[in-house]
């Protein structure tokens, strides 16, 4: 669906297409595994985009979390609660 409000004018709706064409591809780029031809053309974009490049910073924050942050140790009284509610008792 198009959005015809004000940001209809040609160049930024050409501009739009692009990030939607390169979205799709982002994930793979932000995990190194985007083909060379992929990453020069999202590299050149993110030049000229700056909602792209936040899309990527972001991505790439997310993924560097996700993979070295330890798991938060779940607080006793929690751990107590919950497998009480799963009706784990036997386990805590
Ligand atoms: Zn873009």
């Amino acid at each position: 669906m198009r959005n015809k409000g004000l940001l209809s004018c040609g160049a930024v709706t050409a501009v739009e297409d692009k990030c939607k064409r390169l979205l799709g591809a982002l994930s793979d780029y932000v995990d190194g595994e985007a083909e060379e031809a992929i990453c020069a053309e999202i590299e050149r974009h993110l030049a000229e985009c700056e909602n792209c490049r936040i899309v990527v910073d972001t991505l790439s924050k997310t993924v560097y979390l996700y993979r070295h942050l330890e798991p938060a140790p779940l607080p006793a009284a929690v751990r107590v609660r919950l497998f009480k509610r799963l009706n784990l008792e036997e386990y805590i």
